[in-house]
């Protein structure tokens, strides 16, 4: 069974971008996979048509089977969104905010308070439950966004740029996390501008640009396939070195 099932998938903006060009893609469920490419790139508008944020105007996306479309709610409640930027609530709680996503998905009382609380230890969030969002550091506002993502254990996690802005610390905290419920059989779908990063956790990655998949495989092939000895150097060579510089800020 594949996590994700992409077949000629388009998405054209009412603007007239053609931000999607008849992309074909698998995600195997279990998978951690990475999907790495510039700004600009199609990835968020990806992620946006997988989870019903944003409609495709051409093609199917499947998540675990169900038609991202014609049966978003089953497929949507497959899917833990951590979104690249922080949209939480500054008004809740944060436990609040973890027992209203559970409520959202349907789980019963009891079932919510064993998992917030569960979530808030493993996040180390336990003494800021009753504390509103917007009093939160950054931080500790991106450990509840993935909290929440993970809240009515959904079968795939997606990760938009979790690491951006995150301190060292943390970014190791988080990993060790996302490594072990990826052990445990979660499909974790992970874009992000750290090409080392997505080398070192990925099983799988897909380079995408202009809205188009060059190339899909491990990090091992896709190195052989372009003759380069990092995977940065893949990406460079596809993307081109002015697109690595701006993704990462330098410029
Ligand atoms: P990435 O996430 O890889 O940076 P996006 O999916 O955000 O790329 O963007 C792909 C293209 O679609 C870009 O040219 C972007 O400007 C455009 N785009 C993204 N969202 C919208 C939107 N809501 N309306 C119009 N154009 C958009």
């Amino acid at each position: 069974m594949n996590a994700v099932e992409v077949k000629k998938l388009s998405k054209i903006y009412g603007s007239g971008t053609h931000a999607l060009k008849e992309i074909d893609l698998e995600i195997p469920e279990g998978s951690f996979f990475g999907l790495l490419g510039p700004n600009g790139a199609g990835k968020s508008t990806l992620i946006h048509c997988l989870t019903g944020l944003a409609m495709p105007t051409g093609g199917s996306a499947a998540i675990f089977g169900h038609d991202a479309v014609d049966e978003y709610q089953k497929a949507r409640h497959n899917i833990g969104l951590a979104p690249q930027e922080i949209n939480l609530d500054w008004f809740l709680s944060v436990e609040d905010t973890l027992d209203f996503h559970g409520g959202y998905f349907g789980m019963r009382k009891a079932e919510r308070q064993k998992r917030t609380n569960e979530l808030l230890r493993d996040f180390s969030l336990l003494d800021k439950r009753k504390a509103r969002s917007n009093f939160l550091s950054g931080g500790m506002k991106r450990r509840v966004v993935l909290a929440r993502a993970l809240m009515h254990r959904p079968r795939m996690v997606i990760l938009d740029e979790p690491t951006a802005g995150v301190d060292v610390e943390l970014r190791l905290e988080l990993w060790r996390y996302i490594k072990k419920i990826n052990q445990q059989g979660t499909t974790i779908l992970l874009t992000t501008h750290y090409i080392e990063e997505a080398e070192r956790l990925c099983d799988k990655i897909a380079l995408i640009n202009k809205g188009e998949i060059i190339e899909t495989g491990t990090a091992e092939q896709l190195k052989k396939r372009f003759k380069q000895k990092t995977l940065e150097d893949v990406y460079l060579k596809v993307v081109g070195r002015s697109e690595l510089t701006r993704s990462l800020g330098i410029t």
